[in-house]
């Protein structure tokens, strides 16, 4: 049974260096690096694993990107899947899914899960539900609940999940040998943006007196509020930009384009604010 949006046991190519800024967020995370490579280690010690690690932050700040980065690191299968595949889903068809899920995750261990949004099925429960959606939203968090307080430190599996709205999320979720650790992944400063470019520049043909360095900073400067995957869109877009008024390279005038075409894209918020 293949699901739309879970990739199956695919192996991470992401290393921590393709991850631009967040460098507390990469400090955080390598002790589940550490556990996923060696987890006998920490159950001959009797420690209390990590079981799951939660990333706050605003859409497109890289989540899934430090997630994949953690199963590349540790060279083990990573097992996505989005909260909001489970939204107007068939009674009992989320919580199967999750079953699935994690049997497929534990049968390859040591490994990771990633869950997107998990907001859409983490929701605080009881509070004005009755339609059906909102049943199977709770079978399906119970059912990681259940899943979860399954795991042993032998079973090696770490279970990361992705939300920008950590108020709203079910406190049984958060509690110890749940998602027990918060994760900041905050909107990049005008340094991490810079950073951030110069890896999305890295397959971008620049105009031949164009440096890199010089393009990240003034780009890093131009675009105060964008987040890693609006910094990606533009880069890409520039690219798109030159191909289409047929050039070999591209211009600052196809960043400046791209640019604007990307903040018309964004929502008001989002635009202008760092
Ligand atoms: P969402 O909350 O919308 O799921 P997210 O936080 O999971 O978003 P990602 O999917 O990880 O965001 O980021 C989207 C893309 O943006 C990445 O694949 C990458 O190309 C780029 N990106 C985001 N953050 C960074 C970063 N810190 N360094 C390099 N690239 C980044």
């Amino acid at each position: 049974k293949a699901f739309p949006s879970q990739k199956k046991d695919v192996k991470s190519k992401v290393r921590f260096g393709d991850v631009a800024g967040l460098e507390q967020a990469k400090a955080e995370v390598v002790e589940f690096v550490d556990f996923l490579k060696s987890p006998t280690k920490y159950e001959k010690l009797g420690a209390r694993v990590p079981k799951g690690g939660l990333f706050v932050g605003p859409p497109g700040t890289g989540k899934t990107l430090l997630a994949k980065a953690v199963a590349g690191e540790a060279d083990c299968p990573f097992y996505s899947m989005s909260g909001s595949d489970f939204v107007e889903m068939y009674v009992g068809v989320g919580a199967s899914r999750v079953r699935d899920l994690f049997k497929q995750a534990r049968d390859s261990a040591p490994s990771i899960i990633f869950i997107d949004e998990i907001d859409a099925i983490g929701r605080k429960r009881g509070k004005g539900g009755f339609t059906g959606g909102n049943d199977e939203r709770e079978s399906t968090l119970n059912q990681m609940l259940v899943e979860m307080d399954g795991f042993t430190s032998s079973t090696g599996v770490v279970v990361l999940a992705g939300t920008n709205r950590v108020d709203i999320l079910d406190n049984a979720l958060l509690r110890p040998g749940r998602f027990d650790r918060q994760i900041a992944i905050d909107k990049p400063d005008m340094a991490e943006r810079e950073k951030i470019y110069m890896v999305h520049l890295k397959p971008v043909k620049l105009e031949g007196n164009l440096k890199q360095e010089d393009i990240a900073k003034r780009m890093a400067a131009l675009t105060p509020g964008f987040a890693g995957a609006d910094i990606a869109n533009v880069c890409n877009e520039a690219a798109i930009f030159a191909a289409r008024r047929k050039g070999d390279s591209v211009t600052m005038d196809d960043f400046e384009r791209a640019t604007e075409r990307v903040i018309g894209g964004l929502p008001k918020t989002n635009s202008l604010m760092s």
